[in-house]
């Protein structure tokens, strides 16, 4: 009897705020021994093609994005995240939104910028996009300034209520969640809400979103992940098996931008088997 195959389908590259290049990522991937990794680089699809080129024997290499959503359901609205599986990387209309989103991202990040600069704080706009190096732009770039600048010490610091995590967060502009899962599926992909009760994070959507959410398309939810206490959890299993969801396990990995190693947590065979088999968009890949 073989052991279970170990599957993380959540997992950041420097193709968006991970600090291993997408070909690294793969690497790591396989030596932390999984047999499925999942590239979900936030709202951009540009680590693809060098982890697919990198991939070593024996991993299966699962494409996605997470996509920067947000629901307007309240005032103010509520940012969410949306992990998206196998959907064709082409079809135009998300295309358009992913960049739209990701230049948005550039404005936001250097109005940030900006704000810190007018208290005294010197952080250099043009480093912090160097830091970035190409990929989409997020609040960890800054983070890495401001811990270069010696004025935290550490990621999580940065995010704090003094720095980020509120004094100078600016919100982004973000795809209407609707909008995100019915792209998503015309996309031939499959939508799964990412870490949907991570309180820590910030405001979480109440359960009838979600119950909403899974009538327009949503696939799945995020159940293990390091943002969730054993309660939400729980309450994650117990939502997505009344509503006829899939759960998935992953670690978020961020390189040295957190903590959480590769395989961390993972997802069940039959969960991802499910993933599989409803995308249309693009496949699995394996290195031959
Ligand atoms: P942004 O997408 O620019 O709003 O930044 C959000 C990103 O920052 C998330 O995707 C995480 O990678 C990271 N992040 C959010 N909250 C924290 C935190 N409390 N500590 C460390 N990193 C965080
Ligand atoms: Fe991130
Ligand atoms: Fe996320
Ligand atoms: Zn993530």
């Amino acid at each position: 009897m073989t052991a279970a195959p170990r599957i993380d389908l959540h997992t950041h590259s420097t193709a968006s705020d991970g600090t291993l290049s997408p070909a690294e990522l793969v690497r790591a991937a396989a030596d932390a021994g999984l047999d499925v990794v999942a590239l979900t680089d936030h709202d951009t699809t540009a680590g693809w093609e060098a982890a697919v080129r990198a991939l070593p024997p024996g991993l299966t290499l699962i494409r996605g994005a997470e996509l920067s959503c947000r629901w307007f359901g309240v005032e103010p609205a509520i940012p969410l995240h949306l992990l998206a599986y196998l959907f064709d990387p082409t079809e135009p209309e998300l295309v358009a939104e992913l960049a739209r989103v990701r230049l948005a991202r550039e404005l936001r990040g250097e109005r940030i910028v900006r704000l810190l600069q007018a208290d005294g704080i010197e952080v250099s706009w043009r480093e912090i996009l160097a830091g970035a190096a190409g990929g989409t732009v997020g609040r960890p770039h800054i983070a890495q300034a401001l811990i270069r600048a010696g004025l935290v010490a550490t990621t999580s610091e940065a995010f704090g209520p003094d720095w980020l995590g509120e004094r100078y967060r600016l919100p982004k502009e973000d795809i209407d969640v609707f909008r995100a899962v019915a792209l998503v599926r015309a996309a031939g992909g499959v939508p799964v809400f990412a870490h949907p009760r991570a309180t820590r994070r910030g405001r979480i959507v109440p359960d009838e979103l979600i119950v909403a959410l899974a009538a327009a398309g949503l696939a799945g939810l995020e159940a293990d992940h390091e943002d969730h206490s054993p309660a939400e959890r729980a309450h994650v299993r117990g939502l997505a098996a009344e509503l006829g969801l899939l759960i998935t396990g992953s670690s978020d990995f961020h390189g040295t931008h957190k903590t959480v190693r590769l395989g961390a947590h993972t997802t069940d065979p039959g969960a991802y088997e499910r993933i599989v088999a409803t995308a249309s968009g693009v496949t699995p890949v394996a290195s031959g």
